[in-house]
């Protein structure tokens, strides 16, 4: 397989009146085409902020402000090679140097973006159908042209326009997108397609609205999906379509998946890569079986540990006790973020943030003193969990 995403060192603050937040500081992860990696954390672990990143949805007071995104994406780097030279690597493009109308123009047709909230991805006073096939037009027109940086540009305008709630009084809608619309609607499994299309998005319930969003996502048949909690506001046999409709896509479209969540559930089921994410950090990664089964990280010890039993009882119920560290650079400091809060702290940990032992490199890595010696303490998701 081969990498179509490599996200290096990137760090994301906020500039806020207290401070700079470092919300993201130094992420890597590497992601194969037609893979699932997950990236799994509480909440206020960045994980969505490093989504937002890389679909480039950061807006003031934050900002990226190092790292490299590289892409790769051959007929891209081909088109754009000679106007952006600095930003090709051969095959490979890093989105974070180039132009942002070029960035901007590869939401949707390369990378694509689905959330919690369906709510916030359609306007009411539209129909469902009618936005579906307006995200299908902007991706026509675009494609129409694909090695043209300007007629991407115009798709972003487009884009941004859906995505930013700003919806023009003009429709760009043809009778084969509108046709296509409800070819989408039909895939993601919402029945009764055309009479859904000319629904409004209150007319849907909430899991059918989770379905049309993807149905939206889909439109421009991106490279990267990313999915950041797609299930986490629905009831869990919902939860469970839902996931299930991913998979089936995935398998479909060979897209590939980047999903967000809180739920190592919802990863070992989807997954086959994870990224464990801690105060802005991944502090373990590795194949599914590395991080839940060869861990060696004692947040993600912890974070195994605090898994309800799903038998009820709640018997396995171990929350990490402490608070989620300030991410602010001036509390920071040179610590291991989770220094506060781990039992196996010991001196080293204060004095210099711990390193990757395999830096850069795609094997199980871990972000812990305790790399090279291993800890594991025999905990482990129930058999019934999933
Ligand atoms: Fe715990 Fe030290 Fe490892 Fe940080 S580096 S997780 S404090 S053992
Ligand atoms: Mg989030």
């Amino acid at each position: 397989t081969e990498e179509i995403l490599r996200v290096e060192e990137l760090k994301t603050r906020f500039f806020t009146d207290e401070g700079q937040v470092n919300a993201v500081d130094g992420v890597d992860l590497s992601i194969d085409r037609g893979d699932t990696y997950g990236i799994v954390g509480e909440s206020g672990s960045g994980k969505s902020v490093t989504a937002r990143s890389i679909i480039d949805l950061i807006e003031p007071p934050g900002e990226i402000t190092d790292g490299e995104i590289w892409y790769r994406e051959p007929d891209l780097a081909a088109a754009i090679g000679d106007d952006y030279p600095d930003a090709i690597d051969g095959d490979r493009i890093d989105l974070l140097r180039i132009p942002p109308s070029v960035r901007r123009s590869l939401r949707g047709s390369n990378f694509s973006m689905i959330f919690q909230d369906p709510q916030s991805s359609f306007n009411p006073t539209i129909t469902v159908g009618e936005q579906i096939a307006e995200a299908v037009e902007v991706q026509r027109r675009a494609s129409a042209n694909p090695r043209s940086t300007r007629a991407r540009s115009e798709q972003y305008t487009l884009t941004s326009m859906i995505l930013g709630s700003m919806f023009s009084s003009r429709r760009y809608v043809s009778p084969e997108s509108r046709e296509r619309a409800i070819e989408l609607l039909e895939l993601v499994g919402i029945p009764d397609p055309i009479e859904r299309a000319d629904q409004y998005p209150h007319e849907y319930s909430g899991g059918m609205l989770q379905r049309a969003m993807i149905a939206q996502a889909l439109a421009g048949e991106p490279d990267v999906l990313i999915a950041d909690e797609p299930t986490t506001a629905l009831d869990v046999t919902i939860q469970a379509q839902i996931l299930d409709l991913l998979d089936e896509l995935q398998a479909e479209m060979g897209m590939t998946i980047l999903l967000i969540t809180h739920n190592l559930g919802v990863v070992a089921r989807m997954c086959n890569r994870v990224g464990v994410m801690y105060a802005g950090e991944i502090v373990e990664r590795g194949t599914l079986e590395d991080v839940f089964d060869d861990y060696v990280h004692p947040y993600t010890a912890g974070l195994l540990g605090s898994v309800p039993d799903m038998e009820g009882g709640g018997g396995r119920l171990q929350p990490i006790s402490g608070n989620v560290p300030s991410l602010l650079d001036h509390e920071m400091g040179d610590r291991c973020h989770f220094a506060d809060r781990c039992p196996k702290a010991m001196e080293d940990c204060l004095n210099h943030p711990p390193e990757y032992p395999a830096s850069g490199s795609d094997h199980h890595a871990v972000r812990c003193v305790l790399a090279e010696t291993g800890y594991n303490d025999g905990r482990a998701l129930p058999d019934d969990y999933f």
